[in-house]
């Protein structure tokens, strides 16, 4: 069969880096393996769900090339539902209980302070068809508990290796809430189930959901026949730079905070968040496609990996450094710069972290510039020697080698001058790529402390 893999967000929030990663680790198995990915919208929290969540998770996975080859919304899928839960009853494996949310939580409590795992005690399957006459008499309405074999529930972790469950030592899911919708842990497996999902790769806040899952999907498998279980892979989820989970930040990592308030390059998240908590090195890579080479599920570790998001701004300096101009001439274009051009982006790529700080050096080469003259004889000298245009990368060896001559300056005394007078700074791009950019006419006039 062939490999068929989902990222099953919930649409209740922005996908932050931490759901991302998932994403991308689903998506590049996949395409290792040659197999379909598919999108789900884990949307049946009608409260908590808004279709702008949804557009959000879809534009974040579009921006980061993460395609999808199928695409599922729960919420189309209630018929569905409805038609498992109803075999699950007649199968006797799904049973009505009737206890208010506070007598559940006096149980629980009970059991805690006893010592015990507040692990639900099945009053609802010792009722009689009185009681429940009784209950229903009452208005009470039943919320639906899956009975769970109590077996030991065991499968191989891509990630933690065998994995092992006592049945017992979990309590019955409600897998139908009290006013008839159907919860997650039965949602997902009827959604794996029907579309074929041969490997679920997600975090491992969710194998204690996995052991139960297993014992649900091979509920299923016996009431309709066909499906087999599919591999399970839980990644440790990333934790901040103290270990410190990441849900206090999510708004400030969020992947739409990255893109538009941080100025992060698409491939330099997916080249963090790829090898984050692998054995591989971080490396800024370009293409997705080097990411699928490189990827192999097995080098994922069971440490818990950091996310730090000085790293990732890092990442981002060493991507754009290396991005050639029509990757980026969009997003030049979209800051305003529509007129840039290779040579410029190549002029002033060596010294970005994210490509809006481009529009300061557009500012330098094409705007006018108070120069920083503070050397007027000696820049009047080399302003005298400027050669004729046109001027290529060659013109300002050409150049200095010719003020020195004249001058005897050399090394700081002779660059820091012609520096602060081209461009008005002490720092930045190599004054052979920017003064073709500048160009003659604006060069003299900031040699002659002109703001030009
Ligand atoms: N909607 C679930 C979540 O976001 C999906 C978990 C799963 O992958 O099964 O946690």
């Amino acid at each position: 069969m062939s490999v068929a893999v989902r990222f099953a967000p919930s649409p209740t929030g922005l996908l932050h880096v931490g759901n991302v990663r998932l994403a991308l680790v689903n998506w590049l198995f996949a395409r290792k393996a040659g197999g379909n990915f598919l999108l789900r919208l884990d949307d049946t929290d009608e409260e908590r769900s808004k279709p702008e969540y949804a557009e959000g998770i879809e534009r974040d996975l579009t921006w980061l090339g993460l395609t999808w080859d199928r695409f599922a919304r729960e919420s189309d899928r209630y018929g569905r539902y409805d038609e498992v839960a109803a075999a699950l009853k007649a199968s006797g494996r799904l049973y009505p209980c009737y206890e208010t949310p506070e007598e559940l939580n006096l149980k629980r409590a009970s059991l805690v302070s006893q010592g015990r795992p507040p692990i639900y005690d099945r009053a609802a399957l010792r009722l009689t068809d009185a009681d429940r006459a009784r209950f229903e008499s009452e208005g009470r309405t039943p919320h639906w508990r899956f009975k769970l074999e109590h077996t030991p529930v065991e499968w191989t972790d891509l990630v933690r290796g065998p994995v092992h469950f006592e049945g017992s030592a979990l309590s019955d899911p409600v897998l139908i809430r009290e006013d008839g919708r159907p919860l997650y842990t039965l949602t997902s497996v009827v959604d794996d189930a029907d579309l074929t999902i041969t490997h679920v790769i997600r975090g491992e806040d969710h194998v204690a959901n996995t052991a139960v899952q297993i014992q649900i999907f091979e509920a299923l498998a016996n009431i309709e026949g066909g499906g087999a279980v599919p591999v399970f892979a839980h990644l440790p989820l990333l934790t901040d730079a103290t270990g410190q989970g990441l849900s206090k930040r999510l708004g400030s990592l969020s992947v739409a905070s990255l893109r538009e308030e941080e100025g992060i390059e698409p491939m330099a998240l997916a080249s963090l968040l790829a090898k984050l908590g692998t054995s591989d090195a971080i490396e800024p890579r370009l293409t997705l496609d080097e990411l699928v080479a490189e990827f192999d599920i097995a080098k994922v570790s069971r440490a818990t990996p950091k996310f730090d998001p000085e790293e990732l701004l890092r990442l981002n300096a060493r991507i754009l450094h290396l991005l050639p101009f029509e990757r980026v001439a969009g997003e030049l274009a979209a800051l305003g710069l529509d007129e840039a051009d290779a040579a410029f982006w190549e002029a002033v790529r060596p010294n970005l972290s994210r490509v809006a700080e481009a529009r300061d050096w557009w500012a330098v080469t094409h705007a006018p510039v108070a120069p920083a003259a503070d050397d007027p004889a000696f820049l009047a000298e080399a302003a005298a020697l400027l050669p004729e245009e046109p001027w290529d990368l060659s013109t300002w060896g050409t150049w200095t080698g010719a003020v020195k001559a004249k001058t005897g300056r050399k090394g700081k005394d002779l660059f820091l001058p012609l520096r602060r007078a081209l461009t008005g700074r002490d720092h930045g791009p190599e004054l052979k790529n920017l003064l073709p950019l500048i160009g003659r006419t604006r060069a003299q006039k900031r040699l002659a402390g002109e703001t030009a």
